[in-house]
């Protein structure tokens, strides 16, 4: 069996629609693959009805979400929420006001970056991201169709990290609250890439286990942003925590070089994971 439960769709920043991201998991030779979103779940009708009659679909969705250690930092990071009920009033509400959020803060970053002189418009952006959940990688995409950047990643690496000064910061969900709106909704919280340091600062092991105290199930433990020091020191976390270890290629479609399945969850985790959320079931058969 091999499983990824961590990709993307037009829905939010890939770029494969989800029923082509479906379809795609099946020429990639995936048994089970998981539609994980930024921010919304408007992707799961599609992918779930188009897909190939073999694979198993896990509706999900990864929340963007912060920390502030005691000495004051904000440390962005990303849960992933699976098999939660989407009608779940505070969570679909909280996805809500982060795609507005989202929204705001892409009009800001295009603005500086044309106060610096950087040929790309906020309806431009629209355009590229036609109705998702907006991210930075439309407004890199829109720097790269103004030859402002070679392609989406060297976007990322020359103007639109959180170290350059376009970047603005999202209003996102402290990360102890969005579990607890996750389990509620009953769903089942994961901690996407958590020692992925080169996109920015990760939160340390205390702060993991007050994760798990509030509900945490799993972590990402292989994932193409963790190295091989990563993902020993993630298995050992996960063993010590007792969170369940996921592999996942976070799959953006052309946005990123990763491949469907290029890193894949055990099916003992997998098993682990679907018993307990208790809203939705995963779509098989
Ligand atoms: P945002 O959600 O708008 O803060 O943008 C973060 C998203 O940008 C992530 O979910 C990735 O899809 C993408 N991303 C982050 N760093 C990079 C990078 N170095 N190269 C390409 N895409 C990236
Ligand atoms: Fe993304
Ligand atoms: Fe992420
Ligand atoms: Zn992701």
């Amino acid at each position: 069996m091999r499983i990824d439960l961590h990709t993307h769709s037009t829905a939010s920043d890939g770029t494969d629609s989800p029923a082509e991201l479906v379809r795609a998991a099946h020429r990639a030779g995936l048994d089970v693959m998981a539609i994980t979103d930024h921010d919304t779940t408007a992707g799961w009708d599609a992918a779930l009805a188009e897909r190939p009659s073999t694979m198993t679909v896990v509706p999900g969705a990864e929340f963007s979400c912060v920390h502030h250690t005691p000495s004051g930092r904000r440390i962005s990071l990303h849960l992933l929420g699976y098999l939660f009920d989407p009608e779940a009033d505070e969570l679909r509400r909280e996805r809500m006001r982060l795609r507005e959020s989202r929204e705001r803060r892409a009009g800001l970053i295009v603005e500086h970056l044309q106060a610096a002189g950087y040929p790309i418009t906020w309806a431009q952006v629209a355009a590229i991201a036609e109705g998702g959940s907006v991210g930075r990688p439309h407004i890199a995409r829109a720097l790269v169709a103004a030859g402002a950047a070679r392609d989406v990643p060297s976007a990322f690496v020359e103007l639109l990290s959180s170290r350059h000064p376009y970047y603005v910061a999202k209003q996102d969900t402290p990360v102890l609250d969005a579990i607890r709106l996750i389990r509620a909704a009953g769903g089942v919280a994961v901690f996407a890439h958590p020692l992925a340091r080169r996109r920015g600062p990760v939160v340390d092991d205390d702060v993991v286990a007050a994760m798990t105290e509030a509900g945490l199930a799993g972590m990402e433990v292989d994932h193409p942003d963790h190295d091989e020091f990563d993902r020993a020191h993630g298995a050992r976390l996960a063993r010590e925590l007792d969170l369940i270890p996921l592999g996942s290629s976070d799959y953006h479609g052309t946005n990123k070089t990763v491949r469907l399945g290029e890193c894949v969850t055990d099916p003992r985790a997998y098993e682990r994971l679907v018993d307990i959320g208790t809203a939705r079931r995963p779509v098989a058969g």
